[in-house]
Protein backbone atom coordinates (compact mmCIF):
# COMPACT_ATOMS: atom_id res chain seq x y z
CA UNK A 1 0.00 0.00 0.00
CA UNK A 2 1.96 3.22 -1.12
CA UNK A 3 1.29 6.36 0.76
CA UNK A 4 0.14 9.65 -0.82
CA UNK A 5 2.41 12.16 -0.04
CA UNK A 6 1.27 15.19 2.88
CA UNK A 7 2.30 18.12 4.06
CA UNK A 8 1.33 20.56 6.29
CA UNK A 9 3.25 23.64 7.15
CA UNK A 10 3.99 24.33 10.30
CA UNK A 11 1.68 27.04 12.00
CA UNK A 12 2.20 26.88 15.70
CA UNK A 13 3.20 29.45 18.10
CA UNK A 14 5.72 28.17 20.47
CA UNK A 15 5.51 28.59 24.06
CA UNK A 16 7.99 30.53 26.30
CA UNK A 17 8.66 27.05 28.59
CA UNK A 18 12.23 25.94 28.98
CA UNK A 19 11.08 22.85 27.11
CA UNK A 20 9.88 24.88 23.71
CA UNK A 21 12.82 27.50 23.64
CA UNK A 22 15.20 24.08 23.87
CA UNK A 23 13.34 23.11 20.65
CA UNK A 24 13.23 26.10 18.81
CA UNK A 25 17.50 26.66 19.60
CA UNK A 26 18.02 22.84 17.91
CA UNK A 27 15.52 20.76 16.54
CA UNK A 28 15.38 17.35 18.62
CA UNK A 29 16.41 15.44 15.23
CA UNK A 30 19.78 17.62 14.64
CA UNK A 31 20.70 16.14 17.74
CA UNK A 32 21.86 13.24 15.74
CA UNK A 33 25.00 14.85 14.63
CA UNK A 34 25.35 15.73 18.03
CA UNK A 35 25.45 12.21 19.66
CA UNK A 36 27.92 11.09 16.98
CA UNK A 37 30.18 14.05 18.23
CA UNK A 38 30.16 13.38 21.83
CA UNK A 39 30.94 9.72 21.16
CA UNK A 40 34.36 10.97 20.23
CA UNK A 41 34.46 13.61 23.48
CA UNK A 42 32.98 11.58 25.75
CA UNK A 43 30.16 12.48 28.55
CA UNK A 44 31.87 15.03 30.47
CA UNK A 45 31.53 17.29 27.36
CA UNK A 46 28.10 16.95 26.90
CA UNK A 47 26.07 20.24 27.06
CA UNK A 48 22.76 20.25 29.29
CA UNK A 49 20.61 21.19 26.95
CA UNK A 50 21.52 17.94 24.43
CA UNK A 51 20.50 15.32 26.70
CA UNK A 52 16.85 16.61 27.06
CA UNK A 53 17.29 16.62 22.82
CA UNK A 54 19.05 12.87 23.36
CA UNK A 55 15.47 11.83 23.50
CA UNK A 56 14.28 11.99 20.62
CA UNK A 57 16.37 9.47 19.27
CA UNK A 58 15.58 7.34 22.56
CA UNK A 59 18.02 8.12 24.84
CA UNK A 60 18.20 9.18 28.75
CA UNK A 61 20.49 9.12 31.10
CA UNK A 62 20.14 6.33 33.63
CA UNK A 63 19.77 6.40 37.32
CA UNK A 64 22.13 8.78 38.96
CA UNK A 65 21.61 11.25 36.29
CA UNK A 66 25.72 11.63 36.57
CA UNK A 67 26.60 8.18 36.63
CA UNK A 68 27.45 8.59 32.59
CA UNK A 69 25.17 5.49 31.62
CA UNK A 70 22.29 5.78 29.39
CA UNK A 71 19.18 4.27 28.76
CA UNK A 72 18.19 3.57 25.19
CA UNK A 73 14.11 2.95 23.80
CA UNK A 74 14.27 1.32 20.03
CA UNK A 75 11.10 1.73 18.00
CA UNK A 76 9.58 -1.33 16.37
CA UNK A 77 6.38 0.03 14.83
CA UNK A 78 3.81 -2.60 15.73
CA UNK A 79 6.12 -4.67 17.71
CA UNK A 80 6.97 -6.94 14.74
CA UNK A 81 10.32 -7.90 14.11
CA UNK A 82 12.22 -10.73 12.19
CA UNK A 83 14.52 -13.45 13.78
CA UNK A 84 17.53 -11.56 11.99
CA UNK A 85 16.26 -7.79 13.64
CA UNK A 86 15.74 -9.91 17.45
CA UNK A 87 19.11 -11.28 16.80
CA UNK A 88 20.46 -8.01 16.24
CA UNK A 89 18.43 -6.80 19.57
CA UNK A 90 19.79 -9.89 21.41
CA UNK A 91 23.47 -8.44 20.10
CA UNK A 92 23.43 -5.43 21.86
CA UNK A 93 21.78 -6.21 25.31
CA UNK A 94 24.87 -8.39 25.61
CA UNK A 95 27.48 -6.46 23.86
CA UNK A 96 26.66 -2.92 25.88
CA UNK A 97 23.82 -3.54 28.29
CA UNK A 98 24.86 -5.72 30.75
CA UNK A 99 22.49 -8.34 29.32
CA UNK A 100 19.51 -6.16 30.03
CA UNK A 101 16.62 -5.51 27.03
CA UNK A 102 13.45 -5.17 28.95
CA UNK A 103 10.40 -5.14 26.79
CA UNK A 104 8.04 -2.18 27.28
CA UNK A 105 4.64 -0.76 27.33
CA UNK A 106 4.82 0.27 23.45
CA UNK A 107 6.13 -3.31 22.24
CA UNK A 108 9.83 -1.96 22.13
CA UNK A 109 13.10 -2.86 23.60
CA UNK A 110 14.84 -1.07 26.39
CA UNK A 111 18.43 -0.93 26.96
CA UNK A 112 20.50 -0.12 30.07
CA UNK A 113 24.07 0.36 31.16
CA UNK A 114 25.39 1.91 27.57
CA UNK A 115 27.87 4.78 27.56
CA UNK A 116 28.16 7.55 25.26
CA UNK A 117 31.09 5.77 23.01
CA UNK A 118 29.04 3.07 22.09
CA UNK A 119 25.87 4.61 20.31
CA UNK A 120 27.54 4.90 16.87
CA UNK A 121 27.81 1.32 16.91
CA UNK A 122 24.74 0.02 17.97
CA UNK A 123 22.85 2.86 16.01
CA UNK A 124 24.73 1.24 12.68
CA UNK A 125 23.78 -2.57 14.05
CA UNK A 126 19.95 -1.06 14.46
CA UNK A 127 20.07 0.40 10.45
CA UNK A 128 21.64 -3.00 9.11
CA UNK A 129 18.70 -4.37 9.68
CA UNK A 130 16.52 -1.42 8.93
CA UNK A 131 15.85 -0.36 12.33
CA UNK A 132 15.98 2.93 13.99
CA UNK A 133 15.80 4.75 17.66
CA UNK A 134 14.08 8.05 15.68
CA UNK A 135 11.77 9.49 17.86
CA UNK A 136 11.59 6.70 20.53
CA UNK A 137 11.09 9.38 22.96
CA UNK A 138 11.38 13.38 23.13
CA UNK A 139 8.35 15.47 21.83
CA UNK A 140 7.97 13.42 18.81
CA UNK A 141 6.18 10.24 17.33
CA UNK A 142 6.18 7.53 19.57
CA UNK A 143 6.91 3.82 18.60
CA UNK A 144 3.53 3.21 16.76
CA UNK A 145 1.68 0.02 18.76
CA UNK A 146 -0.08 -2.43 16.83
CA UNK A 147 -2.21 -5.60 16.99
CA UNK A 148 0.55 -8.41 17.86
CA UNK A 149 -1.36 -10.74 16.17
CA UNK A 150 -2.53 -8.14 13.20
CA UNK A 151 -3.17 -10.03 9.60
CA UNK A 152 -3.08 -13.65 11.63
CA UNK A 153 -5.94 -12.90 13.79
CA UNK A 154 -9.03 -15.27 12.71
CA UNK A 155 -11.54 -12.85 14.46
CA UNK A 156 -9.97 -9.54 13.39
CA UNK A 157 -12.23 -7.31 11.28
CA UNK A 158 -9.51 -6.18 9.01
CA UNK A 159 -5.53 -6.46 9.07
CA UNK A 160 -4.31 -3.19 9.73
CA UNK A 161 -0.47 -4.00 9.12
CA UNK A 162 -0.21 -1.78 6.14
CA UNK A 163 -2.19 1.21 7.34
CA UNK A 164 0.38 1.08 10.59
CA UNK A 165 3.38 1.06 8.35
CA UNK A 166 2.29 4.16 6.24
CA UNK A 167 1.68 5.81 9.64
CA UNK A 168 4.80 5.03 10.87
CA UNK A 169 6.87 5.86 7.93
CA UNK A 170 5.00 9.23 7.47
CA UNK A 171 5.95 10.03 11.04
CA UNK A 172 9.31 9.33 11.34
CA UNK A 173 12.33 11.49 11.11
CA UNK A 174 9.86 13.26 9.88
CA UNK A 175 10.46 17.42 10.58
CA UNK A 176 7.20 18.47 10.41
CA UNK A 177 6.32 16.75 13.31
CA UNK A 178 9.73 16.50 15.16
CA UNK A 179 8.49 19.45 17.33
CA UNK A 180 5.17 18.58 18.78
CA UNK A 181 3.86 19.98 22.06
CA UNK A 182 4.85 16.79 24.42
CA UNK A 183 5.35 13.59 23.39
CA UNK A 184 2.55 11.54 21.01
CA UNK A 185 1.39 8.24 20.87
CA UNK A 186 -0.36 6.24 18.46
CA UNK A 187 -2.16 3.00 18.13
CA UNK A 188 -3.32 1.19 15.57
CA UNK A 189 -4.94 -2.27 14.82
CA UNK A 190 -7.97 -3.73 12.77
CA UNK A 191 -9.14 -6.42 15.47
CA UNK A 192 -12.43 -6.44 18.12
CA UNK A 193 -10.86 -6.67 20.86
CA UNK A 194 -9.05 -3.26 21.37
CA UNK A 195 -6.19 -5.00 23.42
CA UNK A 196 -4.03 -1.78 21.71
CA UNK A 197 -5.55 0.12 23.88
CA UNK A 198 -6.85 3.51 21.72
CA UNK A 199 -8.89 4.57 25.03
CA UNK A 200 -5.05 5.23 26.48
CA UNK A 201 -3.03 6.45 23.36
CA UNK A 202 -3.23 10.14 22.01
CA UNK A 203 -4.61 8.17 18.93
CA UNK A 204 -6.09 5.30 18.42
CA UNK A 205 -7.46 4.12 15.38
CA UNK A 206 -9.69 0.45 15.66
CA UNK A 207 -11.02 -1.82 13.77
CA UNK A 208 -14.97 -0.88 12.10
CA UNK A 209 -17.40 -2.56 10.64
CA UNK A 210 -20.53 -1.49 9.58
CA UNK A 211 -23.92 -2.17 7.72
CA UNK A 212 -24.99 0.45 5.08
CA UNK A 213 -27.94 -0.26 2.40
CA UNK A 214 -27.78 -3.96 3.39
CA UNK A 215 -23.49 -4.27 2.42
CA UNK A 216 -20.73 -4.77 5.05
CA UNK A 217 -18.50 -2.03 5.11
CA UNK A 218 -15.12 -2.95 6.95
CA UNK A 219 -12.80 0.36 8.12
CA UNK A 220 -12.11 1.96 11.02
CA UNK A 221 -12.74 4.82 13.84
CA UNK A 222 -10.02 6.50 15.58
CA UNK A 223 -10.27 7.95 19.15
CA UNK A 224 -7.88 10.71 20.18
CA UNK A 225 -6.96 12.54 23.52
CA UNK A 226 -6.19 9.70 25.54
CA UNK A 227 -3.35 9.36 28.35
CA UNK A 228 -2.40 8.16 31.98
CA UNK A 229 -0.02 9.72 33.83
CA UNK A 230 -0.97 11.74 37.15
CA UNK A 231 -3.84 13.16 35.07
CA UNK A 232 -5.40 10.18 33.18
CA UNK A 233 -8.07 11.37 30.39
CA UNK A 234 -9.92 8.52 28.72
CA UNK A 235 -9.66 9.37 24.36
CA UNK A 236 -12.83 10.52 22.77
CA UNK A 237 -14.18 8.97 19.89
CA UNK A 238 -14.30 11.47 16.61
CA UNK A 239 -17.81 10.79 15.17
CA UNK A 240 -16.03 9.28 11.23
CA UNK A 241 -15.79 5.63 9.58
CA UNK A 242 -12.77 5.68 7.97
CA UNK A 243 -11.57 3.39 4.86
CA UNK A 244 -8.34 2.24 4.84
CA UNK A 245 -7.09 5.12 2.29
CA UNK A 246 -8.60 7.65 4.76
CA UNK A 247 -6.29 6.51 7.46
CA UNK A 248 -3.27 8.40 6.81
CA UNK A 249 -5.07 12.11 6.21
CA UNK A 250 -6.56 11.59 9.04
CA UNK A 251 -3.65 10.43 11.46
CA UNK A 252 -1.83 13.87 9.63
CA UNK A 253 -4.33 15.88 9.58
CA UNK A 254 -5.36 15.13 13.65
CA UNK A 255 -1.22 15.45 14.45
CA UNK A 256 -1.51 18.71 12.51
CA UNK A 257 -4.24 20.00 14.93
CA UNK A 258 -2.22 18.82 18.12
CA UNK A 259 0.88 20.31 16.94
CA UNK A 260 -0.81 23.68 16.13
CA UNK A 261 -3.25 23.79 18.96
CA UNK A 262 -1.83 22.11 21.47
CA UNK A 263 -1.18 23.92 24.57
CA UNK A 264 2.79 24.54 24.34
CA UNK A 265 2.39 27.54 27.14
CA UNK A 266 2.25 25.17 30.15
CA UNK A 267 4.59 22.01 29.81
CA UNK A 268 2.20 20.24 32.21
CA UNK A 269 -1.02 20.64 29.87
CA UNK A 270 0.82 19.87 26.76
CA UNK A 271 -0.56 16.44 26.01
CA UNK A 272 -2.89 16.11 23.69
CA UNK A 273 -5.60 14.34 26.06
CA UNK A 274 -5.63 18.50 27.33
CA UNK A 275 -6.78 20.10 23.93
CA UNK A 276 -9.58 17.09 23.41
CA UNK A 277 -10.43 18.12 26.92
CA UNK A 278 -10.82 21.40 26.30
CA UNK A 279 -12.66 20.81 22.37
CA UNK A 280 -14.03 17.76 22.28
CA UNK A 281 -14.48 15.37 19.70
CA UNK A 282 -16.64 17.36 17.67
CA UNK A 283 -14.55 20.54 17.37
CA UNK A 284 -11.58 18.57 16.85
CA UNK A 285 -12.87 16.81 13.71
CA UNK A 286 -14.01 20.30 12.13
CA UNK A 287 -10.93 21.59 12.95
CA UNK A 288 -9.35 18.52 10.74
CA UNK A 289 -11.78 19.28 7.91
CA UNK A 290 -11.19 22.68 7.71
CA UNK A 291 -7.45 22.33 7.62
CA UNK A 292 -7.50 19.69 5.23
CA UNK A 293 -10.35 20.81 3.56
CA UNK A 294 -11.85 17.64 3.16
CA UNK A 295 -14.32 15.22 4.69
CA UNK A 296 -14.48 12.10 6.76
CA UNK A 297 -17.35 9.68 6.72
CA UNK A 298 -20.07 10.26 9.38
CA UNK A 299 -20.76 7.43 11.45
CA UNK A 300 -22.08 7.37 15.28
CA UNK A 301 -22.93 3.94 16.30
CA UNK A 302 -19.92 2.20 18.38
CA UNK A 303 -19.98 -0.53 20.36
CA UNK A 304 -16.48 -1.35 22.04
CA UNK A 305 -15.34 -4.51 23.35
CA UNK A 306 -16.71 -5.63 27.38
CA UNK A 307 -13.02 -7.27 27.95
CA UNK A 308 -10.83 -5.68 25.57
CA UNK A 309 -7.69 -7.82 26.92
CA UNK A 310 -5.66 -10.65 25.21
CA UNK A 311 -2.20 -11.48 26.69
CA UNK A 312 -2.08 -13.78 23.31
CA UNK A 313 -0.20 -16.51 25.02
CA UNK A 314 0.02 -20.05 24.73
CA UNK A 315 -0.58 -21.88 21.47
CA UNK A 316 -3.62 -20.34 19.14
CA UNK A 317 -4.39 -20.75 15.74
CA UNK A 318 -4.06 -18.68 13.17
CA UNK A 319 -6.23 -17.40 10.12
CA UNK A 320 -3.51 -18.98 7.63
CA UNK A 321 -4.80 -23.03 7.80
CA UNK A 322 -2.09 -24.92 9.50
CA UNK A 323 -0.05 -22.32 10.99
CA UNK A 324 -0.24 -21.51 14.66
CA UNK A 325 1.29 -19.09 16.82
CA UNK A 326 3.08 -19.39 20.52
CA UNK A 327 2.66 -16.31 22.88
CA UNK A 328 5.93 -16.79 25.60
CA UNK A 329 5.87 -14.85 29.12
CA UNK A 330 8.33 -12.32 30.45
CA UNK A 331 6.65 -10.96 33.60
CA UNK A 332 6.97 -7.64 33.71
CA UNK A 333 8.95 -7.49 30.60
CA UNK A 334 12.24 -8.38 32.05
CA UNK A 335 14.67 -10.45 29.36
CA UNK A 336 17.93 -10.75 28.52
CA UNK A 337 20.48 -10.67 25.49
CA UNK A 338 20.49 -14.39 26.05
CA UNK A 339 16.51 -14.80 25.73
CA UNK A 340 16.27 -12.50 22.74
CA UNK A 341 18.73 -14.30 21.10
CA UNK A 342 16.82 -17.55 21.84
CA UNK A 343 13.71 -16.64 20.47
CA UNK A 344 15.25 -15.76 17.49
CA UNK A 345 17.20 -18.89 17.20
CA UNK A 346 13.32 -20.68 17.62
CA UNK A 347 11.76 -18.82 15.31
CA UNK A 348 13.90 -19.11 12.40
CA UNK A 349 14.24 -23.06 13.46
CA UNK A 350 10.62 -23.58 13.61
CA UNK A 351 8.77 -20.97 11.68
CA UNK A 352 7.70 -21.86 8.16
CA UNK A 353 10.08 -20.78 5.92
CA UNK A 354 10.18 -16.87 4.80
CA UNK A 355 7.92 -16.46 7.59
CA UNK A 356 10.43 -16.39 10.66
CA UNK A 357 8.73 -12.94 12.89
CA UNK A 358 8.28 -12.86 16.30
CA UNK A 359 5.82 -9.85 18.35
CA UNK A 360 6.65 -7.84 21.09
CA UNK A 361 2.92 -7.35 22.68
CA UNK A 362 2.56 -4.31 25.05
CA UNK A 363 1.91 -6.10 27.63
CA UNK A 364 5.35 -6.78 27.98
CA UNK A 365 5.53 -10.91 26.09
CA UNK A 366 7.13 -12.15 22.76
CA UNK A 367 4.84 -13.95 20.50
CA UNK A 368 6.11 -16.71 17.80
CA UNK A 369 4.68 -16.37 14.72
CA UNK A 370 3.88 -18.83 11.66
CA UNK A 371 4.64 -22.19 13.31
CA UNK A 372 3.50 -25.36 11.26
CA UNK A 373 1.58 -27.47 13.12
CA UNK A 374 4.48 -30.32 12.80
CA UNK A 375 6.82 -28.30 14.30
CA UNK A 376 4.14 -27.19 17.73
CA UNK A 377 5.07 -29.79 20.15
CA UNK A 378 8.91 -29.63 18.82
CA UNK A 379 8.67 -25.77 19.86
CA UNK A 380 6.61 -26.19 23.33
CA UNK A 381 9.15 -29.01 23.94
CA UNK A 382 12.13 -26.84 23.56
CA UNK A 383 10.69 -23.64 25.21
CA UNK A 384 10.05 -25.44 28.27
CA UNK A 385 13.72 -27.42 28.14
CA UNK A 386 15.10 -23.47 28.16
CA UNK A 387 12.94 -22.71 31.13
CA UNK A 388 10.57 -20.34 28.86
CA UNK A 389 6.53 -20.10 29.99
CA UNK A 390 3.90 -20.34 27.50
CA UNK A 391 1.40 -21.54 30.02
CA UNK A 392 1.40 -19.01 31.96
CA UNK A 393 -0.59 -18.61 35.36
CA UNK A 394 -3.81 -16.20 35.65
CA UNK A 395 -0.77 -13.71 37.68
CA UNK A 396 1.73 -14.41 35.04
CA UNK A 397 -0.59 -13.51 32.11
CA UNK A 398 -1.85 -9.88 33.42
CA UNK A 399 1.79 -8.35 34.71
CA UNK A 400 2.89 -5.16 33.41
CA UNK A 401 6.01 -3.11 35.21
CA UNK A 402 7.80 -0.18 34.43
CA UNK A 403 11.08 0.35 35.36
CA UNK A 404 11.41 1.73 38.33
CA UNK A 405 13.86 2.80 40.71
CA UNK A 406 16.80 0.51 39.20
CA UNK A 407 16.88 2.99 36.72
CA UNK A 408 14.63 5.50 36.05
CA UNK A 409 15.33 8.80 37.67
CA UNK A 410 11.80 9.71 38.36
CA UNK A 411 10.92 6.44 40.35
CA UNK A 412 10.32 6.45 44.20
CA UNK A 413 10.57 2.98 44.49
CA UNK A 414 11.48 -0.53 43.12
CA UNK A 415 8.85 -2.35 40.67
CA UNK A 416 10.39 -4.78 37.60
CA UNK A 417 12.05 -7.13 40.51
CA UNK A 418 8.82 -6.87 43.05
CA UNK A 419 6.48 -7.47 40.64
CA UNK A 420 8.23 -11.04 39.02
CA UNK A 421 8.38 -11.90 42.91
CA UNK A 422 4.75 -11.07 43.67
CA UNK A 423 3.88 -13.37 40.91
CA UNK A 424 5.62 -16.21 42.59
CA UNK A 425 4.27 -15.61 45.70
CA UNK A 426 0.97 -15.58 44.40
CA UNK A 427 1.27 -18.43 42.16
CA UNK A 428 2.69 -20.03 45.58
CA UNK A 429 -0.11 -19.12 48.01
CA UNK A 430 -3.48 -18.37 45.80
CA UNK A 431 -3.61 -20.67 43.52
CA UNK A 432 -7.29 -20.92 44.75
CA UNK A 433 -8.05 -18.23 42.29
CA UNK A 434 -8.85 -19.19 38.95
CA UNK A 435 -9.64 -16.24 36.73
CA UNK A 436 -7.81 -13.51 34.76
CA UNK A 437 -6.61 -11.02 37.05
CA UNK A 438 -4.29 -7.37 35.36
CA UNK A 439 -1.78 -6.53 38.20
CA UNK A 440 0.11 -3.46 37.24
CA UNK A 441 3.38 -1.32 39.12
CA UNK A 442 4.36 1.92 38.22
CA UNK A 443 7.17 3.08 40.03
CA UNK A 444 5.76 6.91 40.20
CA UNK A 445 2.84 8.78 39.28
CA UNK A 446 3.98 8.88 35.47
CA UNK A 447 2.40 5.38 35.52
CA UNK A 448 4.43 3.70 32.99
CA UNK A 449 3.41 0.56 33.84
CA UNK A 450 -0.39 1.79 33.59
CA UNK A 451 -1.44 0.76 36.87
CA UNK A 452 -4.68 3.25 36.33
CA UNK A 453 -6.35 0.28 34.29
CA UNK A 454 -5.47 -2.38 36.06
CA UNK A 455 -7.71 -4.71 38.21
CA UNK A 456 -5.36 -3.96 40.94
CA UNK A 457 -2.35 -1.23 39.74
CA UNK A 458 0.29 0.10 42.31
CA UNK A 459 2.09 2.98 42.36
CA UNK A 460 5.12 3.75 44.36
CA UNK A 461 5.19 5.83 47.29
CA UNK A 462 7.51 6.33 50.14
CA UNK A 463 5.71 6.47 54.10
CA UNK A 464 7.34 6.35 57.52
CA UNK A 465 8.15 3.74 59.81
CA UNK A 466 9.54 4.43 62.99
CA UNK A 467 11.00 7.48 61.33
CA UNK A 468 12.95 5.61 58.64
CA UNK A 469 11.53 6.21 55.05
CA UNK A 470 10.44 3.06 53.85
CA UNK A 471 9.13 2.21 50.34
CA UNK A 472 5.33 1.82 49.75
CA UNK A 473 2.69 1.17 47.40
CA UNK A 474 -0.86 3.12 46.79
CA UNK A 475 -2.87 0.60 46.10
CA UNK A 476 -5.83 1.22 43.24
CA UNK A 477 -8.56 -1.52 41.94
CA UNK A 478 -10.88 -1.17 39.23
CA UNK A 479 -9.42 -0.13 36.24
CA UNK A 480 -10.81 -0.74 32.72
CA UNK A 481 -10.80 0.20 29.35
CA UNK A 482 -13.09 -0.31 26.39
CA UNK A 483 -17.45 -0.98 27.03
CA UNK A 484 -17.56 1.28 30.22
CA UNK A 485 -13.61 2.59 30.20
CA UNK A 486 -12.86 3.68 33.64
CA UNK A 487 -9.45 4.43 36.22
CA UNK A 488 -8.89 2.43 39.00
CA UNK A 489 -9.71 3.81 42.31
CA UNK A 490 -7.02 4.08 45.49
CA UNK A 491 -8.14 1.44 48.08
CA UNK A 492 -5.31 1.52 50.44
CA UNK A 493 -2.84 3.78 50.72
CA UNK A 494 0.80 3.11 51.11
CA UNK A 495 0.61 -0.24 51.81
CA UNK A 496 4.29 -1.24 52.94
CA UNK A 497 6.60 -3.17 49.71
CA UNK A 498 6.79 -5.87 51.71
CA UNK A 499 3.68 -6.54 52.65
CA UNK A 500 2.03 -6.10 49.20
CA UNK A 501 1.47 -10.28 48.23
CA UNK A 502 -0.53 -10.21 51.95
CA UNK A 503 -2.68 -7.39 51.01
CA UNK A 504 -2.57 -9.09 47.40
CA UNK A 505 -3.77 -12.55 49.03
CA UNK A 506 -6.46 -10.55 51.36
CA UNK A 507 -8.19 -8.77 48.05
CA UNK A 508 -8.11 -11.91 46.48
CA UNK A 509 -9.59 -14.29 49.36
CA UNK A 510 -12.39 -11.62 49.98
CA UNK A 511 -13.47 -11.57 46.15
CA UNK A 512 -13.05 -15.55 45.84
CA UNK A 513 -15.87 -15.49 49.45
CA UNK A 514 -18.19 -12.30 48.23
CA UNK A 515 -18.59 -12.47 44.65
CA UNK A 516 -21.79 -13.29 42.95
CA UNK A 517 -22.22 -16.42 40.88
CA UNK A 518 -20.12 -15.66 37.84
CA UNK A 519 -19.02 -12.74 38.62
CA UNK A 520 -15.48 -10.98 37.16
CA UNK A 521 -13.01 -9.61 39.34
CA UNK A 522 -13.94 -6.15 37.40
CA UNK A 523 -17.51 -6.13 37.95
CA UNK A 524 -16.91 -7.06 41.56
CA UNK A 525 -14.24 -3.98 42.24
CA UNK A 526 -17.59 -1.95 41.03
CA UNK A 527 -20.14 -3.49 42.86
CA UNK A 528 -18.45 -4.19 46.35
CA UNK A 529 -18.88 -1.79 49.14
CA UNK A 530 -15.05 -0.27 49.65
CA UNK A 531 -15.29 0.30 52.94
CA UNK A 532 -15.98 -3.78 53.78
CA UNK A 533 -13.56 -4.10 51.19
CA UNK A 534 -11.04 -1.42 53.00
CA UNK A 535 -11.70 -3.39 56.41
CA UNK A 536 -10.82 -6.57 54.93
CA UNK A 537 -7.69 -5.78 53.74
CA UNK A 538 -6.34 -4.60 57.04
CA UNK A 539 -3.96 -6.85 58.75
CA UNK A 540 -5.66 -9.24 61.30
CA UNK A 541 -4.57 -8.19 65.07
CA UNK A 542 -2.55 -10.45 66.56
CA UNK A 543 -4.26 -13.01 69.06
CA UNK A 544 -3.66 -11.56 72.86
CA UNK A 545 -1.31 -13.31 75.05
CA UNK A 546 -2.96 -15.87 77.07
FE1 LIG B 1 10.07 5.77 35.82
FE2 LIG B 1 7.78 6.51 36.92
FE3 LIG B 1 7.81 5.66 34.39
FE4 LIG B 1 8.21 3.93 36.33
S1 LIG B 1 6.31 5.10 36.00
S2 LIG B 1 9.44 4.12 34.47
S3 LIG B 1 9.29 5.13 37.82
S4 LIG B 1 8.79 7.50 35.18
Amino acid sequence: MSAPKLSTPRNFTPGDTPAEKLKMVKDGLDVIHDIYRYAETGFASIAEDDFDRFKWYGVYRQRPKNSGYFMLRTKIPGGRVTSAQMKVLAGIADDYGHGFGDITTRQTVQYHWLTIDQFPDIFARLAAVGMTTSGACGDDTRNVCGCPVAGIDKNEIIDATGVLAQVNEHLTDNREFSNLPRKYKISISGCRIHCTQPDINCVGVFGLERTVNGKLEKGYGMKVGGGLSSSPHLAKTLPIFMTPEDVLPAVHYASVVYRDHGFRDKRTRARLKFLMADWGPDKYIAKMEEISNRKWQRHSEFQFPVDPESDHLGVQEQKQPGLYYVGVSFAGGRTRGHQLAAMAELSARYAAPGKDEINFTNKQNLILLNIPEKNVDALKKELTDRGFIYEASNFRRGCVSCTGIEFCNLAIAETKNRMIQLVGELERECSFYQDKIRIHFSGCPSSCGQHQVADIGFRGAVTRVNGVPTEAFDMMIGGKLGHDARFNELIKGKVLARDVHKTVGRLLHYYQDNRLADEAFADFTRRVNKDELKAALEEPAAAPVA
